[in-house]
């Protein structure tokens, strides 16, 4: 049942992701069309409810506004470019993971066709979209968002970072970065316990409470950061912390396996010490990634 508080949307792009954001909107009786390039990806969400649109430009004159939930940002013009004309005037939010410096060229360019610009950092799998724990951040046009705030939160939680349109993107690689390292650690971790037998599978409850109880510290961390102070207040200093990074970096060689995803952070620390830095805090380990 159509809901009339809701905008006509169009969802260009029926991957796994687009696919469940279509599924949800219609759900949540939104008048959905949607476009992809390799036809035959729309049964579900027709059956659904949704309007199959034979092309892109099709597509677009069935929404107020258009989602772009494709590949990267290199198909996103791929597939906007040429509807330009069709775009101009309608609402445009782009939910493909693009780079901050993407996204504000992405506006730049709909800026110069007429189109409002919102953009967005999907912090959810396709299967999470809709439900508890969905969380999607904007940045943008702030008449796009208010405008179509209803439809955006049956996707899951709507949070606007404000009108610069790369922030959202900022935010959600950020969060992404800090994601991928702790697999990285937990892939180096799970080979050092492999080589004594150990199944990934035994070592993941251990680890995930570890982690957990880890991550309750970064507000401590983040705190001395924000200060700049690196001496007041020292829970682990760089030297202490580079004797414990060498016994890591030596137990996995010991083991036979290499010690990559803890190189990072081992790098860190060692030019802080090497700079001088010895007796502060290991959260100035930030301030080589800025170059100091
Ligand atoms: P996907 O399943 O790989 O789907 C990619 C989509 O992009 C397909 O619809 C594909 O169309 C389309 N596409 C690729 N190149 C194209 C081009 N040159 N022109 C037109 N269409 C093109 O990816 P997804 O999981 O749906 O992800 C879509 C976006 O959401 C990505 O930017 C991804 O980073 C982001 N995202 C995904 C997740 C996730 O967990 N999946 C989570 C957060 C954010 P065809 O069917 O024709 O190939």
């Amino acid at each position: 049942m159509t809901n009339t508080q809701h905008h006509p949307v169009t969802v260009l792009g029926l991957g796994a992701m687009g696919r469940a954001l279509a599924q949800t909107l219609v759900k949540a009786g939104v008048p959905t069309t949607v476009w992809n390039r390799t036809p035959g990806r729309d049964a579900e969400v027709v059956a659904a409810g949704a309007v199959s649109a034979a092309t892109a430009g099709q597509a677009v004159r069935g929404g107020d506004l258009v989602i772009a939930v494709l590949l990267d940002h290199a198909s996103v013009h791929q597939t906007l470019d040429p509807i330009a004309a069709e775009l101009s005037g309608k609402q445009l939010l782009n939910l493909t993971s693009t780079a901050p410096e993407q996204s504000r060229e992405l506006a730049e360019w709909a800026a110069v066709h007429g189109i409002d610009f919102l953009d967005g950092g999907i912090m959810a799998v396709p299967s999470m979209i809709g439900a508890d724990g969905s969380s999607i951040l904007y940045s943008g046009s702030e008449t796009v968002f208010q405008a179509h705030r209803p439809a955006l939160e049956s996707l899951g939680s709507a949070e606007f970072f404000g009108t610069d349109p790369g922030l959202a993107a900022l935010w959600d690689f950020a969060l992404l970065t800090s994601m991928y390292t702790m697999f990285g650690g937990f892939f180096q971790a799970a080979a050092l316990v492999g080589t004594a037998g150990v199944p990934a599978a035994e070592f993941a409850p251990r680890a995930a409470a570890w982690v957990s109880a880890m991550a309750s510290s970064l507000p401590r961390y983040a705190r001395i950061i924000d200060s700049g102070d690196y001496t007041g207040e020292v829970f682990q200093d760089l030297v202490f912390t580079k004797s414990a990074l060498d016994a890591l970096r030596q137990a996995a060689s010991d083991a036979g396996i290499t010690a990559e995803p803890l190189s990072g952070i081992a790098d860190l620390v060692d030019r802080q010490v090497a700079a001088g830095h010895g007796a502060a805090a290991f959260e100035r380990s930030i301030e080589a990634l800025r170059g100091h």
